[in-house]
């Protein structure tokens, strides 16, 4: 029975739709799609959606093989491949005239490859049918594997991100199937593999890391040359997720992007509500300008 804390009041924002959005969740709908935006009912739809042209799917299926304690995707038997799935991404890309695409996926420990064929595929598609839109892709560790990643690399998206989520010490209890260090691996082999492609990593805060410990997650992503970092409020999805332990200030959280900043990254958001690909867009503009 632990303690639940109150919500401060910067958290507490009307969650703003409009017919535009509406419509766009109809789309999804008919073409079967998922995106992170709506699942997680992340607060910054409207935004993203509406004003910035910005939008997270998530592929290959919305059933996942791991149980993360902060995730709210649905773990269990994982769906059948879908084949056609690529070309309907890129189709609603173009349809929300989509400036940046985040392609993000369950995490498909189930297959050999970890998805990443569909995953590569899905990237091609996306970029075929609209050149002008940058793409960022967010995959799991795919195992861990090296092949995995450089299929997925090969298909050239404008940025990696791959997110370590939490600081070492409470890694084994937030994200049980993954690993740290594996995390630091893949964010280091995507720069050997293509060194002109960004990497980025997000790290979400108040599940009772020490601030010490988040000044070491700075370290070690600088240490393998991530060049962009977001840090967000931890939220609770569900009391069966693991509790909120702190709300940090939004003071705090611009301490936070000042050190990252000085620690050498070219681009961090920090913030209560910042998430893995809020403001995504201007992110791949500043890292690619050297
Ligand atoms: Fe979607 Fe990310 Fe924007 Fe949230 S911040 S609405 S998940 S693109
Ligand atoms: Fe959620 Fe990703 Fe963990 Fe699956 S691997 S439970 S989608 S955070």
């Amino acid at each position: 029975n632990e303690e639940i804390l109150r919500k401060p009041d910067w958290l507490k924002i009307k969650l703003n739709t409009n017919k535009n959005y509406t419509n766009l969740k109809k789309m999804m709908r008919e073409k079967n799609l998922n995106t992170v935006c709506e699942e997680a009912k992340c607060p910054n739809i409207h935004e993203c959606w509406a004003e910035r042209r910005t939008a997270t799917f998530m592929i290959l299926g919305a059933v996942c093989t791991r149980a993360c304690r902060f995730c709210a995707v649905k773990t269990g038997l994982p769906n059948e491949l879908d084949r056609d799935e690529p070309r309907r991404v890129a189709e609603s890309v173009k349809q929300m005239n989509l400036k940046h695409a985040v392609i993000t996926a369950v995490a498909r420990d189930d297959l050999k490859d970890g998805g990443a064929e569909v995953f590569a595929d899905t990237v091609r598609q996306v970029r075929e049918m609209n050149p002008y839109t940058t793409i960022e892709v967010l995959p799991s560790d795919m195992g861990g594997s090296y092949d995995n990643l450089k299929i997925l690399m090969d298909a050239q998206p404008d940025i990696l991100n791959h997110n370590i989520e939490t600081v070492r010490s409470l890694t084994p209890r937030v994200r049980a199937k993954a690993k740290y260090d594996r995390s630091l691996e893949l964010l280091r082999r995507s720069k050997e593999l293509y060194p002109e492609i960004p990497t980025k990593s997000s790290l979400m805060i108040g599940l009772g890391e020490t601030v010490e410990e988040i000044y070491e997650v700075m370290d070690d992503l600088r240490a393998n040359d991530v060049d962009i970092m977001t840090i967000g409020q931890y939220l609770q999805p569900s009391r069966k997720h693991l509790p909120v332990k702190k709300y940090y200030s939004p003071l705090e959280f611009g301490k936070l992007r000042k050190v990252a900043m000085e620690k050498g990254f070219k681009h961090c958001e920090a913030g209560p509500m910042v998430r893995s690909s809020y403001h995504a867009d201007e992110q791949v503009n500043e890292a690619s300008r050297e």
